[in-house]
């Protein structure tokens, strides 16, 4: 499966690119954001990506460095034939004196430049790079242009490895994102069960530690979800609970997460907070067999 969709999507993000640079002349790889961050590479690597490490997951197969670097690999695959298509699909039109992508015109391979000689795979490539002025702008407003090898290499750099951190970036968001059962060898479901309010944080905590803690209390999960799960909905900062579980060796976890208001005035999450505790799966497993929103 993985080896289907792996393929599949990195025929996308070679496909797509191309399509776009012929009907629109927009280069998506080379398209960044605040001049410095790769944002077109990284979606295209990512797509590179995706299907491989989808696949991945949806056959239960835990993501590790070896597939790692095999989506380093697809990521470079991808640069090279979105590079090689442009390059096969690049014509000179001798009326206008413009380039042109199309099968059955003149091909840039026909030509030679100054200083890198006949317009081959890499001489053009390497025109490309060293003699496309780079525009700085800056809300709008357009502060200038620069053409300079050096620059023009280390832009390219970067595109070049924004493609490979954008493929990165799908496996470890798939891997990150959802937990593995190393007993049972397959992933863990999670699902999103209750929100408690930050301020009854503390005392839900003791009380659900203490019920973990023994098992024949007389209390049970319901209850004490019930007691702290604030009645009006307008809680601003809270807890939010994931069951975390595997059906097959039947373990659960309770995973918290804390949405607060940060500096910035918003609410968001905390990501030094980690709370996590582990509960007998009897104990929640009513939470598993309904369908909780
Ligand atoms: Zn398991």
């Amino acid at each position: 499966m993985s080896i289907i969709l792996g393929v599949l999507s990195l025929v996308v993000s070679i496909a797509l690119p191309v399509v776009i640079m012929i009907f629109t002349d927009f280069q998506i790889i080379h398209f960044s954001l605040f001049f410095i961050i790769p944002a077109g590479a990284i979606a295209v690597g990512y797509v590179c990506g995706f299907g491989f490490f989808k696949g991945l997951f949806f056959s239960q197969k835990k993501i590790k460095k070896p597939h790692l670097f095999i989506g380093v690999l697809m990521a470079i695959i991808c640069l090279v034939s979105i590079k090689y298509t442009t390059y096969y699909l690049t014509c000179f039109d001798g009326e206008t004196g413009d380039i042109v992508y199309t099968l059955d015109g003149d091909h840039i391979s026909n030509y030679e430049i100054d200083g890198y000689g006949r317009m081959t795979f890499i001489n053009y490539n390497k025109y490309l790079i060293e003699n496309t002025p780079i525009t700085f702008s800056r809300r709008s407003q357009q502060l200038g242009e620069v053409s300079n090898p050096t620059f023009g290499w280390v832009m390219a750099i970067i595109d070049y490895i924004g493609i490979i951190v954008g493929c990165l970036l799908a496996g470890l968001s798939i891997s990150g994102g959802n937990e593995y059962c190393d007993t049972c060898s397959k992933y863990r479901k999670s699902k999103k069960i209750f929100n408690i309010p930050k301020a009854n944080g503390k005392a839900f905590f003791v009380e659900l530690e203490t019920l973990v803690k023994d098992m024949n209390m007389d209390v049970f999960l319901e209850e004490i979800i019930q007691k702290h799960v604030s009645k009006d909905k307008k809680t601003e900062e809270y807890y939010q609970c994931h069951l975390v579980y595997c059906e097959e060796c039947r373990t659960a976890f309770l995973k918290f997460k804390l949405f607060e208001r940060s500096r910035r005035n918003r609410i968001e999450e905390n990501n030094n907070f980690n709370y996590s505790i582990k509960v007998n799966y009897d104990l929640v497993r009513n939470y598993i067999n309904q369908n909780v929103a």
